[in-house]
């Protein structure tokens, strides 16, 4: 495992800083900011800056310059990713574009797809949605029903998507159509580039139990679909699908650890500031979590390591998710064991804790999406360790 960043990397990460910390307005960094604005006000904010970002050279920190990404390392990636959270830039909103589509299109897409998708997702003039789960299809990605029929040079599409993030921000998603009548588990299924901006498709949005309706629903009826915009071979959707799900075993560790690391701090200045950091059970379970965190920071160090060196760690990528998710989710049940039967109020003691409930929350989430716990170690237990299944 290697622990180091080379001396170009290092400049990089001065380069960026510097434009990070010219570039975050302060209010931004404060808390509750984010949280107090109305959903479409704090998407429009971060869509806008993020296209400042890219066109400032910071983003596609990976990709080819060919298609207008930076041509760096992985570590370069690490450190993107790493100074973003020390710097508290918001949080991207083509996630899913960025992280999934944008690598698939530059392995398997056609020119003209590379050229119509790449570039306008690096500038946000699009925001990409993933279309995969269904009301009857979720773990089971292979039960999907959603129908795309032949008609021209159209498939149309009716059926319905749901969790879809971004649902009511979107102008196009990758979904998973059945486009062979008749076809079952993962046969007969393509990956289809819809335009959401069209009569066919109807988005509804979703609210979570924090108030927040970042995903929500999707309705095609009779939504068209040029038979160009197929990613991949047409009917050899889960091939498209397997690979561009491969692309989540990336390097993004490292800035997870640091985000969760200052919500660590955040939560003992709670306790402190509440006078609980001296009951030794929640000092018990702090010290348990801080172990947590400061293993996900090597164990990402390892995978950033296997990146750089052209490994692809393959199933052990469940394993990562796994670390992850549940460190994460363990931190935030640490903030409930802080506050006790106070977990109800909003504020205490001056202290405001709408955010951090917000995180909290949040946190339920990440078990679940990317594929849930029960589902990666599954997974682990059959790819990984071999056991019968
Ligand atoms: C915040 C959030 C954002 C999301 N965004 C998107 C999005 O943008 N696009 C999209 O397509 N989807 C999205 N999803 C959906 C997500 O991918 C699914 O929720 C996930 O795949 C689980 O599917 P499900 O909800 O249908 O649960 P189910 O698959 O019905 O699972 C229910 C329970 O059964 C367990 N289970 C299922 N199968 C097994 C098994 N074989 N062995 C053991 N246990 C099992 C699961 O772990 C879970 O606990 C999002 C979800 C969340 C929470």
């Amino acid at each position: 495992m290697d622990l180091t960043y080379t001396a170009a990397e290092e400049e990089f990460r001065s380069e960026l800083r510097s434009w990070l910390q010219a570039n975050i307005p302060e209010e931004w960094t404060r808390s509750g900011f984010w949280e107090a604005l109305p959903e479409d006000e704090s998407f429009r904010l971060r869509r806008d800056w993020e296209r400042e970002k890219a066109l400032a050279g910071f983003a596609g920190i990976q990709w080819p310059t060919e298609f207008g990404g930076r041509g760096g390392t992985p570590g370069m990636k690490a450190i993107c990713d790493e100074e973003s959270v020390r710097c508290q830039a918001p949080s991207t909103v083509n996630a899913l574009g960025l992280t999934f589509l944008a690598p698939t299109v530059m392995a398997i897409g056609t020119d003209a797809q590379r050229k119509e998708i790449i570039g306008p997702m690096l500038r946000n003039e699009v925001i990409w949605c993933q279309g995969f789960s269904e009301p009857g299809a979720g773990s089971d990605l292979a039960a999907l029903s959603c129908k795309g029929v032949r008609d021209g040079d159209d498939f149309v599409v009716n059926g319905q998507k749901v969790w879809t993030t971004n649902a009511m921000h979107g102008d196009k998603i990758f979904a998973m159509v059945r486009t062979e009548a008749g076809s079952e588990k993962h046969r007969g299924i393509s990956m289809l580039l819809i335009d959401m901006d069209q009569p066919g498709v109807d988005a509804r949005p979703l609210k979570q139990m924090s108030g927040a309706s970042e995903f929500g629903e999707v309705f095609f009826t009779d939504a068209r679909v040029p038979a160009t915009d197929v990613l991949g071979d047409i009917g050899d959707g889960w091939r498209t699908a397997m690979l561009l799900l491969s692309y989540e075993r990336g390097a993004s560790g490292i800035a997870q650890y640091t985000e969760f690391r200052r919500q660590y701090d955040e939560i003992v200045d709670v306790a402190r500031t509440l006078g609980r950091d001296q009951d030794p059970v929640v000092r018990g379970k702090l010290a348990r979590v801080l172990t947590d965190l400061e293993c996900l920071r090597l164990h990402a160090m390892y995978v950033l390591t296997q990146v750089e060196l052209g490994r692809d760690l393959g199933f052990e990528a469940s394993m990562t998710k796994l670390i992850w998710s549940e460190a994460f989710q363990d931190l935030w049940e640490t903030f409930d064991d802080v506050l006790g039967a106070d977990a109800t109020l909003d504020a205490l003691d001056g202290v405001d804790l709408t955010p951090l409930h917000a995180q909290s929350m949040w946190s339920r989430s990440v078990t679940i999406w990317g594929g849930s716990s029960q589902v990666q170690r599954n997974i682990t237990a059959e790819r990984v360790l071999g056991l019968p299944r």
